[in-house]
């Protein structure tokens, strides 16, 4: 099962003088256990293409369908918000209750979840972005690290237990420390849940070294989409779009360039490996 995009077109301001095409014609996947990430400078069409997965903006053409829903057709909408669950930009701009528990149980309350129930699924989802239930639940938000509160603001979509996780961009002004438990604990949903996820960033190292699937958007255009080994092994294509590449992909097709084929690498760790491999391959008696 997986949300297909299919052709989809969006224009804003239809019919004025103010009229933007911020996608034309794009198609990929999104898999259910796979983290898939969308790439693109800013106003490429990210967060417009995001808000298309659980119906908060409708095609102008072309289609999205969520485990066979079409969402142009008429649908359920309530089921397919609870289906696909949103992280918008800066999350816990939305928190608003006062303890941590109260917060993540709103969704689930919604849904006419018991009180047990609410609050199990309120522990699962604390577990999952690494929020120690003992200690937090109790806590007032405001009283939180900017970290702990986007965790706390993560937790209460997770509640909800989607199917598919859709992330606006979900590091935005964290410290270097901070992005990384996050996007660690990212990384780890769609094996832990099973879940598809879908996480627009503007960082190409993140991509390298979190995504299975890469989308490249750009002016409202797909320009690429395909493993990080496969988007990566085309520089040319991301440097016209005004993107980079990574430092280590970077470093791969120099050394290809000189005569020496590296594995693709998505740490600086597999990539110490790999031309340690190399190196050894060379030598008459390198192996160990
Ligand atoms: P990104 O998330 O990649 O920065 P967006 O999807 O926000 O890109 O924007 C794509 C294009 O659509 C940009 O040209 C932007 O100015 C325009 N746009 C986005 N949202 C609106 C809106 N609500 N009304 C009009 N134009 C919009
Ligand atoms: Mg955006």
């Amino acid at each position: 099962m997986s949300i297909i995009i299919e052709n989809l077109s969006h224009v804003y301001g239809k019919g004025t003088p103010f009229l933007v095409e911020a996608l034309k014609g794009v198609s990929f996947k999104v898999e259910r256990g796979e983290l898939t990430g969308i790439i693109g400078h800013t106003g490429s069409g990210k967060s417009t293409l995001a808000q298309h997965l659980n119906g908060l903006e409708t095609p102008e053409s072309g289609r999205v369908l969520v485990d066979d829903v079409d969402l142009s057709q008429k649908y359920d909408k309530k089921a397919i918000r609870t289906k696909v669950g949103m992280v918008f930009q800066y999350p816990e701009q939305q928190l608003f209750e006062e303890t941590v528990e109260k917060d993540i149980c709103f969704g689930p309350k919604n849904l006419g979840l018991n009180e047990e129930k609410q609050k199990q699924r309120a522990r699962h989802a604390m577990d999952l972005m690494s929020l120690s239930y003992e200690e937090y639940a109790q806590r007032s938000p405001f009283d939180l690290s900017g970290g702990q509160k986007r965790r706390v603001a993560i937790a209460g979509v997770l509640a909800m237990e989607p199917d598919y996780l859709v992330l606006d961009e979900p590091t935005a002004g964290l410290d270097p420390e901070a992005r990384k438990r996050l996007l660690t604990m990212i990384r780890r949903l769609p094996e832990e849940t099973g879940m598809g996820v879908l996480m627009v960033s503007h960082s190409m190292e993140d991509m390298a070294m979190y995504a299975d699937k890469i989308a490249v958007m750009d002016h409202g255009r797909l320009l690429r989409y395909g493993t990080p080994e496969q988007v990566f092994s085309e520089p040319e294509v991301l440097e016209k779009a005004g993107l980079g590449i990574p430092i280590l992909s970077r470093l791969t097709l120099s050394l290809k360039e000189k005569g020496m084929t590296l594995s693709f690498s998505k740490t600086p760790e597999e990539f110490a490996k790999n031309l340690k491999q190399a190196l050894e391959g060379r030598g008459q008696h390198g192996d160990e």
